[in-house]
């Protein structure tokens, strides 16, 4: 068999050269991998229509109408693989799936599309892509800011893997600018930052971030897993490459774990070589299913964003619930928050129950619609604690320094009824108990400022 269709497949003609380009920063490069059957659209249609038609594979023979799925690990080879080997393209022709395959290369198309640039890679899990991101784009040497309360397998990974590896990292509060530019050192080579913190849902300004990451003469990464492209386009103002757990928001139906990087394909290209050593593969089937869940998250974040700011607002008024935390309601946390950057506030809340640890515990099992599992991002709405799951591994001391208070419950708003699940979280909640413990009200609360010294995974 041959394979005629591929003599031009993934690059276009005349562009290639013959460099070997991997850690060269300041060439040019063009878009993609994708072949010629990769559907690409203008980066000017709407969100709505990217996530349903971008990168689809429109097959040649059989027509059909969804992308098939690639379930193979292998590809023929050709004249034009061997020139792909030898002139360090071999990214852009499918030989063999840990390198690429037309699957992985639809979703990536429809990613890049959705966050709003020209390339894309996905990775077996959010760690993953995450992982690769920071060492192909940080020598040893180097020096790293980033989030005291970053995601638990970020932060542990900057804490633990970092050092080791000859990266000094400083870890500040995401949303304090002054204590962001007094960390920037002469060898800082990139800012990690999140659009949405968990749980406590801080919104650090990723525009004044990139302003500071630019003037540094540093790389800005940011995570953009909790709002997703839908809310915010984090390249849109200003950083360089942005990540995601697509286990999350992306894939949307918490039935699959994967990772996606977007931005340049300068950059791409050098984490896409990482990511080759590292090994995490995103699987054809798996691509297949983030596909096709994407298509679906212009709807499904809107329906997101709607019922957490209900909910958000629901309980504000409680008087079973001493905090709320979510940027719709306000105060001092959110009172430099440029709106204009946002289209929406995403899933997730959270919320003090009043009587601590072990009456939020007890208001969870009585909640009949959302189950009780980690995670977030998905159809259906989840809810769990911090103290016994992603920060348990914290002193109640070091917890409250970061501002996580006992009673402190996470709801991820899935899509159902936003009045099902009001009326469902108040059954739970019931009366207010006259014996419960009196709490100090929101005003009273202090955000901590200190670093914590360990953490575990969310
Ligand atoms: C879940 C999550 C990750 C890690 O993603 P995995 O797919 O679980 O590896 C990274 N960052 C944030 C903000 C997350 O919520």
């Amino acid at each position: 068999m041959t394979k005629e269709s591929r003599t031009a497949v993934g690059f276009e003609e005349g562009r290639t050269g013959g460099a070997k380009w991997f850690n060269d920063l300041t060439r040019s490069r063009f878009a993609g991998p994708v072949t010629p059957h990769h559907r690409v659209l203008s980066r000017s249609v709407s969100p709505e229509t990217l996530a349903v038609h971008a990168g689809t594979y429109e097959d040649p023979v059989t027509g059909a109408v969804g992308t098939p799925v690639f379930q193979t690990s292998t590809f023929l080879l050709d004249d034009a693989s061997y020139a792909a080997f030898s002139d360090g393209t071999s990214r852009d022709v499918p030989i063999y799936t840990r390198y690429g395959n037309p699957s992985q290369w639809s979703v990536q198309e429809k990613i890049a599309a959705l966050e709003g640039s020209r390339s894309a890679l996905v990775t077996s899990s959010g760690m993953s892509a995450i992982a690769s991101t920071i060492y192909a784009l940080t020598n040893a040497g180097s020096h790293i800011i980033s989030a005291y309360d970053a995601y638990g397998g970020t932060y542990n990974l900057l804490r633990e893997d970092m050092p080791s590896a000859g990266r000094e990292v400083t870890f500040v509060d995401p949303t304090d600018l002054d204590a962001i530019e007094a960390a920037v050192r002469p060898e800082t080579q990139l800012l990690f930052f999140e659009t949405l913190t968990n749980p406590l849902l801080k919104a650090p300004s990723i525009r004044r971030i990139a302003r500071i990451a630019k003037e540094a003469n540093a790389l800005l990464v940011v995570d953009n897993t909790f709002l997703s492209p839908v809310n915010m386009r984090p390249l849109d103002l200003g950083a360089d490459v942005v990540v995601h757990s697509a286990t999350k928001y992306l894939g949307g139906h918490s039935d699959l774990t994967a990772g996606a990087v977007v931005g340049r394909r300068k950059f791409l290209d050098r984490i896409w070589a990482q990511a080759l050593r590292f090994g995490g593969t995103l699987e054809p089937l798996t691509a297949f299913l983030l596909e096709r869940g994407l298509k679906t998250l212009p709807l499904r974040m809107r329906a997101q964003n709607d019922n957490a700011r209900a909910i958000a607002r629901h309980l504000a008024g409680h008087p079973r619930i001493a905090a709320v935390h979510h940027p719709e309601i306000g105060g001092a946390r959110y009172a430099d928050l440029e709106r204009a950057d946002y289209a929406g506030y995403g899933g997730m809340v959270s919320f003090e129950v009043r009587g601590g640890d072990e009456a939020a515990l007890d208001f969870m099992k009585k909640l009949s619609i959302p189950y009780v599992a980690t995670s977030l991002g998905g159809v259906e709405s989840l809810v769990s604690m911090p103290s016994n799951t992603s920060h348990s591994s914290l002193t109640a001391r070091q917890r409250a320094q970061i501002g996580i208070n006992p009673g402190l419950v996470r709801f991820s708003a899935g899509i159902e009824n936003a009045q099902d699940l009001i009326r469902d979280l108040d059954n739970a909640l019931g009366t207010p108990d006259e014996d419960a413990p009196a709490e100090k009200t929101p005003d009273e609360k202090t955000p901590a400022e200190d670093a914590s010294d360990e953490k575990g995974m969310s």
